[in-house]
C-alpha cells in the first residue's frame, strides 16, 4: 500500500514522477525496471488519476472504464504483467441509437466494413482505402488536414456515415471535425483493429495490481503528496518541492496537466519566452458530466448492450454534444460479469461538457442543475429499461468541477490538451535538461492506451537521459 505524505522519504532519487495517472504510473514502473531509483508523487489519496473508482452502498463505480482498444493487452503485458493483461476482455455489443440509424456492432473493421457497405451503400473499395489510409497515419505525420476534410475526401455529403465514424470518437476524446485528421485516424484505427475492450474486475483491481507491481520493482509511491514546484538550476533539473520539502533528483517526469506543469510549477526563467508563449497558447480539451446509477442488490436488468451511443440530435454536431442542454450521451452498462462475485449492476451515463457551464454556479444552482441532469438521464434510460427508476438505490452526478477537484486538471479536462500540446510536451526537455512531461496531450496520447503508451515513450527518454548523464553528474565526464 502506498504511504501517505513524504515524511520519511529519501533526500534524493534518480527520477521523481509527479502524478499517478496511467501515464505517470507506467512511466514510473518502466524507469524502476530499468534500474533507476524512482519516487512517484500523487496529490490525491488514490492512485490512477482519471482512471478512478468510488464506493457507495456496496456499489463500486468506475469513472473512466468505458472501453479502450485491444492495444492495451500488449502494453499491459510488456510494461506491467500478464496478470493485468490477462483480465482484458472484449465488449461485443456496442449500440447506436439516433434519428439517423439504430444498429448494434462489435465495432471492428470487419463489422464496420459490413455496415458501411450493406447499410450505408458505400463502395467496398472506398471503405478499404479509408481503413488503410487511416491506419497508415502516425503522430509525426502532417497535421494540416482536418477530420472534416478527410471525411469529405472519402464520404462526400454522407452525414450518417460521418456520424457513425465520428460520434464515438468525439465521446471517447472530445475531438471534433476541425481537429487534425491524424488525431482521429490514430484513435479510430486503434479501436478498429479488434474492437472495444475492458478490464474484468474494474478499475480498483487494476490499479491495485499496478500498485503491487510498482512495489515489486522498488518504486517509492506516496499519496497526499502535492508537488508544488519543479526546481531547475543552470538549465537542468535539480529537484522537486513537495509538501513544503525539497527532494533532489536528476530528472522529473510530470504527469500533471501540461499547462500547470509549464506555467505554474516552473519558474518563468526555466523556459524561454517563446516556449512559454507557446505553452500559454495550448488549448485544454473539454470535460465531462457523468451520472452514476446503482441497481439495488438482488434486482436485475435485462441485457440492453454494453455501450449505447444515444442521441436525439438530428445530425452529428460536436458543439451540440458539449451543450448543457444534453442531446447525446453514452450509457455504459456494467453487468455482474464485469465484477465477478459482486452480483451487482451499475450504469454510468457520460456526456461531454464545458467547464465554463458549471464553474461559476453557486451552491443552490449547482445542486439544481445536477438534479436536472440526473432526471433527464433517467428519462433517456427509460427508453431501454422502462422500470429503471424503481430498481436504483443510488444516483449521483459528477461535473467538470468534480474532475478538476480530484485531478487538479485545468478546466476539469478529461482528455488533456488539443493537438498543439504535443510539441510543447515533447519540447520540455529542450528547455531544462532532465525535464519531461507525460500524460494526456494532443488527443492521441490520451485515453487508457494513449496515456500508458506515452508513459513508456517518455520513460525511454528519461532513461536515456539518466544513463547519458550518470557519469557526468558524478564528476566523471
Ligand atoms: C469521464 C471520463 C471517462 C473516460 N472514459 C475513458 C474510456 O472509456 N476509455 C479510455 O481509454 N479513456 C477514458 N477516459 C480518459 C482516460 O481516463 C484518461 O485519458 C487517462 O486516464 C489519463 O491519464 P493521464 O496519464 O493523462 O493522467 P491523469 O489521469 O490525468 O492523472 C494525472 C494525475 O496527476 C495528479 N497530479 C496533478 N497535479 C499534481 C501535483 N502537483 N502533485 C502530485 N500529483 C498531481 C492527479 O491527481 C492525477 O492523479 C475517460 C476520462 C474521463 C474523465
Amino acid at each position: 500500500m502506498a504511504k501517505r505524505g513524504v515524511k520519511d522519504i529519501k533526500p534524493e532519487y534518480d527520477c521523481v514522477v509527479i502524478g499517478a495517472g496511467l501515464g505517470g504510473l507506467t512511466c514510473a514502473n518502466r524507469l524502476a525496471r530499468a534500474g533507476h531509483s524512482v519516487l512517484l508523487l500523487e496529490q490525491h489519496t488514490q492512485l490512477g488519476g482519471l482512471a478512478a473508482w468510488f464506493r457507495r452502498k456496496g456499489h463500486i463505480f468506475d469513472v473512466a472504464l468505458h472501453g479502450f482498444p485491444y492495444g492495451m493487452v500488449k502494453t499491459c503485458r510488456k510494461y506491467w504483467n500478464q496478470d493485468i493483461a490477462g483480465r482484458i476482455v472484449q465488449l461485443k455489443d456496442i449500440r447506436f441509437d439516433n434519428p439517423q440509424f439504430q444498429l448494434a456492432t462489435t465495432y471492428d473493421r470487419d463489422d464496420f466494413t459490413r455496415i458501411l457497405t450493406e447499410r450505408f451503400g458505400v463502395a467496398g473499395d472506398t471503405v478499404e482505402r479509408f481503413f488503410d489510409h487511416t491506419r497508415a497515419m502516425t503522430f509525426v505525420d502532417d497535421a494540416s488536414q482536418t477530420t472534416r476534410e478527410l471525411f469529405q475526401e472519402f464520404f462526400p455529403g454522407q452525414d450518417a456515415v460521418w456520424r457513425l465514424l465520428m460520434e464515438p470518437i468525439t465521446y471517447a476524446n472530445g475531438s471534433t471535425l476541425d481537429d487534425p485528421a491524424v488525431s482521429y485516424s490514430i484513435v479510430f484505427s486503434n479501436f478498429m483493429s479488434r474492437g472495444v475492450f475492458t478490464f474484468v474486475g474494474g478499475t480498483d483491481l487494476i490499479i491495485r495490481l499496478m500498485e503491487e507491481e510498482l512495489e515489486r520493482n522498488g518504486v517509492e509511491v506516496r499519496t497526499r503528496a502535492l508537488a508544488e514546484r519543479i526546481l531547475v538550476e543552470e538549465g537542468r533539473v535539480a529537484g522537486v518541492a513537495v509538501n513544503g520539502r525539497e527532494i533532489k533528483c536528476r530528472s522529473v517526469v510530470s504527469n500533471a496537466n501540461l499547462r500547470t506543469t509549464t506555467l505554474d510549477m516552473l519558474e518563468p526563467s526555466a523556459l524561454s519566452p517563446e516556449f512559454r508563449e507557446r505553452a500559454d497558447k495550448v488549448r485544454i480539451n473539454n470535460s465531462s458530466c457523468q451520472v452514476y446509477m446503482g441497481v439495488r442488490e438482488g434486482e436485475a436488468i435485462p441485457h440492453v448492450g454494453d455501450l449505447i451511443f444515444m442521441s436525439t440530435a438530428e445530425k452529428f454536431d460536436a458543439e451540440l454534444m458539449l451543450s448543457k442542454n444534453v442531446t447525446s450521451r453514452t450509457f455504459s452498462i456494467y453487468y455482474p460479469e464485469s465484477r465477478p462475485g459482486s452480483g451487482r449492476y451499475t450504469i454510468v451515463s457520460s456526456t461531454n461538457a464545458r467547464y465554463s457551464d458549471w464553474a461559476e454556479l453557486d451552491a443552490a444552482a449547482y445542486a439544481r442543475d445536477k438534479a436536472a441532469l440526473a432526471q433527464d438521464t433517467l428519462k433517456a434510460l427509460e427508453r431501454y429499461i422502462p422500470d429503471i427508476r424503481g430498481k436504483l438505490d443510488h444516483l449521483e452526478v459528477a461535473t467538470p468541477r468534480t474532475f478538476r477537484r480530484y485531478t487538479l486538471h485545468e478546466g476539469g479536462s478529461s482528455f488533456g490538451t488539443k493537438f498543439e500540446g504535443l510539441t510543447v510536451s515533447r519540447g520540455l526537455s529542450g528547455q531544462a535538461a532532465g525535464l519531461f512531461h507525460t500524460g494526456s496531450v494532443a488527443i492521441i496520447m490520451s485515453g487508457w492506451l494513449g496515456a500508458a503508451n506515452y508513459g513508456v515513450i517518455v520513460a525511454n527518454d528519461a532513461d536515456r537521459y539518466l544513463r547519458e548523464t550518470a557519469g557526468v553528474m558524478r564528476g566523471e565526464g
